[in-house]
């Protein structure tokens, strides 16, 4: 098949009433399914006193209940290996993927083949978006041990890219591969992004002039989603940078950004999102910031109805400039990241947009949070590039205002630190201190 701007054409540019069509249908298929095949559904359903055939409209699904990280490591391994989620047998399944456990008890995400097979055509569709081709060198350097990401590589082969598994090499074996063998795309993390590159500059090697990177794909972090994040990495590879976004319950990768880097496109016919209140968990109207909630559609192995995320965003159903018409999210932070300041939401990305913004710093940061008299601080710690002469007093007074105006309240210090004091890290940075 020839493949012109869109890798599914019909699908990415159909009307929303089409798309919100094909979702109803394959949501009254997999309310059916979970009801019928996942004890936990079929308890939970019963206690809500609803049903699957209640669903006449996609709005319907407000009456069902929510389900979280807790039911589905409280379900797992129980009355079965899959636990009470799982809506087929095991001798279906040939996948699963385990989650990393950053935040308890790690759980597991069963996949059946046709899932498999899906999910692969996602993560092509989703690479295709975002540029990639037959004719590019791909280098897939991320975990390929329990974690989701890992078998993303498979959608880039689909496509035809020429694949290169790379794993989590060590950062001067991938410096020569990228060296050596010319890849044209790079998927990784964009705190390791920035290392990488850095290390390799470091060592005389410049990405711009010694490697072929067009395109770096990121995730697992926010920064390919803040602006001046993403432009230092783009200048620092002389590539551009894609953010991607997945869940280790659904996806490698489920969303991802197109040539307009504005939001990221969500696959749905996959996944149904909604955007709660965080407390509430009142339906909120499109574009409002809130907690995304996700439905998976044709997930068959283990179905989330209407699983919270804790994922702090947005999301809107406009026509992207790209001419795609498959909704867009925004995504803030987690929810578990977010503090409370003086009654203000604080996400650690909203410190990372206002620091990687600054004139005359490196764009490196660390946040402190701490409690007075049973009130919450936060103090950020930066560094001065070795080539700003400012004094140490007029750097921490100009971030003290700019992420005032940002966040709407004041840190209770900013620490000005030289150039190379805070620790440079590799893959998931550890840039937030609770010392409460
Ligand atoms: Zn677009």
């Amino acid at each position: 098949m020839s493949r012109g701007k869109y890798w599914n054409e019909a699908f990415e540019t159909a009307p929303r009433a089409e798309i919100e069509a094909k979702q109803l249908a394959d949501l009254k298929v997999i309310a059916r399914h979970a009801y019928a095949n996942a004890p936990y559904y079929k308890r939970s359903f019963d206690a809500a006193g609803v049903k699957p055939e209640d669903i006449g409209s996609l709005k319907d699904l407000e009456r069902f209940p929510f389900i979280d990280k807790k039911t589905q490591r409280d379900s797992q391994g129980v009355g079965s290996f899959l636990g009470e989620l799982a809506a087929v047998p095991e001798e279906e399944v040939i996948f699963v993927s385990t989650s990393s456990g950053s935040t308890g008890v790690p759980t597991m995400s069963p996949f059946t083949r046709r899932d498999f097979d899906e999910w692969q055509d996602v993560e092509s569709r989703l690479f295709w978006q975002a540029g990639m081709r037959p004719q590019d060198r791909y280098i897939h350097a991320l975990n390929f041990s329990l974690y989701v990401g890992g078998p993303d590589v498979i959608g880039a082969q689909n496509l035809g890219a020429l694949c290169i598994w790379g794993g989590t090499l060590p950062s001067e074996r991938l410096i020569f591969i990228l060296k050596e063998y010319k890849p044209t795309a790079i998927w990784t993390s964009p705190s390791y992004a920035w290392y990488l590159g850095d290390t390799a500059k470091k060592t005389g090697v410049d990405p711009k002039r010694d490697f072929n990177i067009k395109r770096i794909f990121v995730a697992g972090e926010m920064g390919g989603s803040i602006p001046a994040t993403r432009k230092a990495i783009e200048e620092l590879w002389g590539a551009k940078l894609y953010d991607f976004y997945g869940l280790s319950d659904i996806f490698g990768a489920c969303a991802a950004m197109c040539e307009e880097h504005d939001g990221l496109h969500i696959a749905e016919d996959h996944i149904l999102v909604e955007t709660v209140d965080l407390d509430t968990g009142e339906i909120l109207p499109p574009g409002e910031r809130g907690e995304l909630v996700y439905t998976t559609l044709r997930k068959h192995a283990r179905p989330l109805i209407r699983f919270r995320t804790g994922d702090i965003g947005r999301f809107v159903t406009e026509k992207c400039a790209c001419g795609r018409t498959l909704g867009r999210i925004y995504v803030d932070g987690r929810k578990d990241d977010m503090f409370i300041v003086s009654a203000v939401n604080v996400y650690p990305s909203d410190i990372e947009f206002v620091v990687r913004g600054l004139a005359g710093v490196t764009g490196e940061y660390l946040i402190r949070i701490t409690e007075e008299n049973f009130t919450a601080h936060y103090e950020v710690t930066i560094e001065k590039s070795h080539d700003n002469n400012e004094a140490d007093e007029s750097v921490a007074q100009r971030a003290s205002a700019a992420l005032k105006a940002r966040i709407g309240v004041k840190p209770q210090r900013v620490v000005v630190l030289p150039d190379g004091s805070l620790e440079r890290s590799t893959h998931k940075a550890k840039r937030v201190i609770d010392e409460r």
